[in-house]
């Protein structure tokens, strides 16, 4: 099986307005999908319709190659937290859980013990969730939607709100469930930088329209620009990379070259240049961010 979750041309029309148009999402097990848009791009609209939160206007969507709309048995392998976890403030943490794990009827309560142990939360005994950290109550977030046992986890801006030390936790959290349990995510932000860190394929989003879905591998070569050398001689070295046949180099300074390219031929431009008896003091490939990338495919504008 390829995809664990495919949506096909999954649509969200309000009126006139397409809030999501035609949105082909491909997830394989164990991948941390980052769905990436500003605010207002559709992301909310997508995940609401793929953990069964609202219907779509066209379009359908499979889990584990089944038909996922309407489905019961597809629904329970999605877990989610989509803007509001539903927390009871004047409860501890523990007994939020119990109370999930009754509504949905899962028998067996000691779950609750071991999701607050998988989220770090197993110490806050009798504190009240009111009480907790915005991360905290993030973290309790997404113990509530592993309730079940879901192979696939969505968060609709997880991390949106926190300080740095609550970002930290709540991304640990999601590696150790993806490594250790091999659970997969679909994640939606606007913060690139942060997202990039945990995220293996991203689905970039603009005005209701899936822009482009690329892997975190193939989008780091897409980045990949320049490589940046630094030397003793650079007239020497360019005579010895021309040699090469690479041809699309430029000074920058005395004693810096950038290679626009022949980007993955690095250890071989080192061989040479070192054959040559020049000194390399530094040779580094260097990448445009992940966010100027959005920026150039999003036709501008920094606000994302
Ligand atoms: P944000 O990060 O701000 O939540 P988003 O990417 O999640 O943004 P959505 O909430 O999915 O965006 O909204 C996408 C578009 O659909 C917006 O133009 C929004 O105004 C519109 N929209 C969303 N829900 C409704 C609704 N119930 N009725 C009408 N329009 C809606």
């Amino acid at each position: 099986m390829k995809y664990i979750l495919e949506t096909k041309n999954l649509t969200k029309k309000y009126g006139s307005h397409y809030a999501a148009k035609d949105i082909n999402i491909h997830l394989e097990k164990g991948q941390i999908y980052g769905l990436v848009g500003r605010n207002g791009a559709g992301k909310t609209t997508i995940l609401r319709m793929i953990s069964g939160l609202s219907q779509p206007t066209g379009g359908t969507f499979d889990v584990f190659e089944k038909e996922g709309l309407n489905n019961p048995v597809t629904r329970a392998r999605i877990g989610c937290l989509i803007e509001n976890p539903g927390i009871f403030p004047k409860l501890s943490a523990r007994d939020n859980l119990i109370i999930k794990c009754k509504a949905i009827g899962v028998p067996d309560i000691k779950v609750a013990d071991e999701l607050l142990e998988m989220v770090g939360l197993s110490d806050t005994g009798k504190k009240k969730a009111g009480a907790f950290s915005l991360g905290m109550k993030q973290r309790l977030g997404i113990a509530m939607s592993l309730i079940g046992s879901p192979d696939i986890i969505i968060l609709d801006e997880p991390i949106n709100g926190l300080d740095p030390q609550g970002i930290i936790e709540v991304r640990e959290t999601i590696e150790r469930l993806n490594t250790e349990r091999n659970i997969s995510f679909i994640i939606s932000s606007h913060l690139l930088d942060e997202l990039s860190k945990i995220a293996n394929k991203y689905g970039f989003i603009q005005n209701g329209e899936l822009l482009e879905e690329i892997t975190a591998e193939h989008l780091i070569e897409k980045c990949t620009k320049r490589v940046e050398i630094s030397v003793n001689n650079t007239e020497k070295a360019m005579l010895e990379l021309d040699k090469m046949g690479i041809k699309d180099m430029m000074v920058i300074d005395k004693n810096h070259i950038n290679v626009l390219e022949g980007i993955d031929r690095t250890p071989d431009m080192l061989r040479q240049l070192i054959n040559a008896n020049i000194d390399v003091y530094e040779l580094v490939r260097k990448n445009e961010s992940l966010e100027d990338y959005y920026i150039n495919i999003t036709g501008g504008g920094k606000n994302v």
